[in-house]
């Protein structure tokens, strides 16, 4: 049966996405752009873009790789390097390559036909003037995709016409900022609001590949063959969670009860049947990631339909292993760097090793965050060296960390220096009430053989205890306390203060709030570090792509070049 002709329906994106990487691994033709901001291929144009509109071109590490330019990650880091030296946009410093330093002589003619290709670009310059310009005019990324039958190809020429699609419709609105672009798919991405970006086009109708869809994306359609997979526990019926915008007390007929939700899942599977016209496979595994599933109750309505169990081990191939990456071997490391390994080891290569760092050019809310932080700290020297700060002092030099870092004229300046203030006013409080000296100083704590360091945001010394806090400039989050942070200041705090009572926490100036967190934790957290101190040393900087409120808002967003498959 020809590929066009089957369809794969599942509950979900994500077991979608799941099951396309592996089909896709198979060479098995699939129609599915999945997500279309973490594509390949529009990573690629979103990096193109974010060439001077976003974080110091750092876009350039993945585009200078791209087989036109053959430049290496050296290369681009050297240009990189050279631009901020220099103050010059990457762009303009592509166009001065033969100025710099250290690239290699195919790196260096690559990069030189990178910066004629983009000679047409300035600042003002829309992220639809710059995409069609480079791909229909001065570039050459889609010659071979346009030659090519490859069903896989003709995807990415879709993802494509899909972004562009999305370009015009920022330039349609009046909004020509490339930045502003790459702002909103940030924010698509972090609200999970991706779907309407996921739909193909009725110009893929005629490509012989698997049509992949979500069940409820698929109403109203019907294909000759329809699989339908992950019938089971916890994927059909999908588990219920809660409603994030529960009703209202006085009509709580509105909350959604249980049995409603499984009369809807019913629905959705009898959906997904009725789509097939003469083929109709329904399957489920027996283990799903590394849990034991069970048979969808689903299932039992459709028992007359002859099953067959197949046990065989995976036919996928292995993901490709990333070579080792070299790591001199260090006598130190800093908890905060050590923390970013332990949450994404990539982020820790990018940032620590290849120096991409998000640098001031961050989110709105990070840089009100960041005023908070510096405040904060400025009122906490202050009282170290004896002098006390009053709220209205604190806020005056709000005033003018705001004016310098803070988020002036973001749309949201208002409430976010509303919050400043609020936080602001409270830490001064807070800092001037409190019994107890400042101690000077930072901690460490020797594991795996290395010195670990830490600077506490407070350290002070009242009544024989040794109080270690860190400020916390978000919400309050129930696992705060379970993080290897706090087991490591324990630790340190000991070794420096030996014999006296040790208290590690955290205060949380939005809303005046000191949480205390128990011992206990130590074990868990040298356990943490010393796997963070390992890996680094073995070179080892897979992806974690595992919190999708994180990527979003990593500087290496974009740029990311390992895909999720590779370890
Ligand atoms: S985008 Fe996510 S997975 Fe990639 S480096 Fe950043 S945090 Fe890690």
């Amino acid at each position: 049966m020809p590929y066009r002709d089957q369809a794969i329906l599942a509950r979900s994106h994500l077991t979608l996405g799941r099951l396309t990487a592996l089909l896709e691994r198979l060479n098995v033709p699939l129609l599915y752009l999945g997500d279309l901001f973490e594509r390949s291929e529009i990573r690629d144009l979103l990096s193109l873009v974010a060439l001077d509109a976003e974080f110091g071109g750092l876009g350039l590490v993945r585009v200078a790789q791209l087989p036109a330019y053959g430049a290496t990650e050296k290369d681009s880091l050297a240009v990189i390097a050279w631009a901020a030296v220099e103050k010059l946009p990457v762009i303009q410093a592509l166009a001065r390559v033969a100025e710099i330093d250290g690239l290699s002589d195919t790196g260096r003619d690559g990069l030189a036909k990178l910066g004629a290709e983009l000679a047409f670009v300035g600042p003002g310059t829309s992220p639809w003037s710059m995409l069609t310009g480079w791909l229909f005019e001065t570039g050459s990324y889609l010659n071979a995709l346009v030659r090519s039958s490859d069903p896989a190809d003709r995807q990415k020429l879709i993802a494509i016409y899909h972004l562009l699609k999305v370009c015009g419709e920022h330039d349609a609105v009046g909004d020509g900022s490339r930045k502003r672009l790459l702002e909103r798919i940030r924010r698509i991405e972090l609200l999970n609001q991706d779907s309407v970006y996921r739909a193909i086009s009725a110009e893929a109708t005629d490509i012989d590949a698997v049509r992949v869809l979500t069940i409820h994306g698929s109403k109203g359609l019907e294909f000759p063959a329809v699989h339908l997979p992950a019938l089971a526990t916890r994927y059909m019926p999908a588990s219920r969670k809660g409603s994030r915008t529960p009703a209202l007390a006085k009509y709580p007929q509105l909350n959604m009860a249980k049995v409603d939700h499984d009369a809807e899942e019913e629905c959705l599977f009898f959906v997904g049947l009725s789509r097939a016209r003469d083929h109709l496979s329904l399957t489920r595994a027996v283990k799903y990631t590394t849990q034991n599933a069970t048979a969808s109750k689903f299932l039992d309505s459709v028992s007359s339909i002859p099953a067959t169990t197949r046990t065989a081990p995976s036919s996928v191939p292995l993901p490709i292993a990333r070579p080792p990456v070299v790591v001199e071997r260090r006598a130190s490391y800093s908890a905060s760097e050590l923390e970013t390994y332990i949450r994404c080891p990539a982020k820790y290569r990018y940032e620590q090793l290849m120096g991409l760092r998000g640098g001031a050019d961050g989110a709105a809310f990070l840089d009100f965050h960041r005023c908070v932080r510096r405040t904060l700290a400025w009122i906490q020297d202050r009282r170290a060296a004896g002098v006390a700060t009053s709220a209205a002092e604190a806020l005056a030099h709000l005033d003018e960390v705001w004016a310098e870092r803070g988020p002036v004229g973001h749309g949201f300046e208002g409430y976010y220096r509303q919050a400043a203030n609020r936080m602001v006013a409270n830490g001064a409080v807070f800092i001037a009430t409190e019994q107890g000296a400042s101690v000077d100083g930072g901690l460490d704590v020797t594991i795996a053989g290395r010195t670990v360091t830490m600077e506490p945001d407070r350290l002070v010394e009242a009544g024989g205890v040794v109080r270690v806090q860190r400020i916390r400039t978000g919400r309050q989050t129930k696992g705060e306390g379970d993080k290897p942070i706090y087991g490591a200041l324990r630790l340190a705090a000991q070794k420096r203060f030996p014999g006296r009572t040790i208290s590690v926490g955290a205060y949380y100036p939005s809303d005046g709030e000191t949480r205390e967190f128990p011992a206990g934790k130590e074990d868990k957290a040298i356990k943490a570090f010393e796997g963070a101190i390992n890996g680094i040393e073995a070179g080892q900087f897979p992806a974690k792509p595992d919190d999708p409120r994180f990527c979003p808002n990593c500087q290496c967003y974009f740029i990311w070049i390992v895909p999720h498959n590779v370890v």
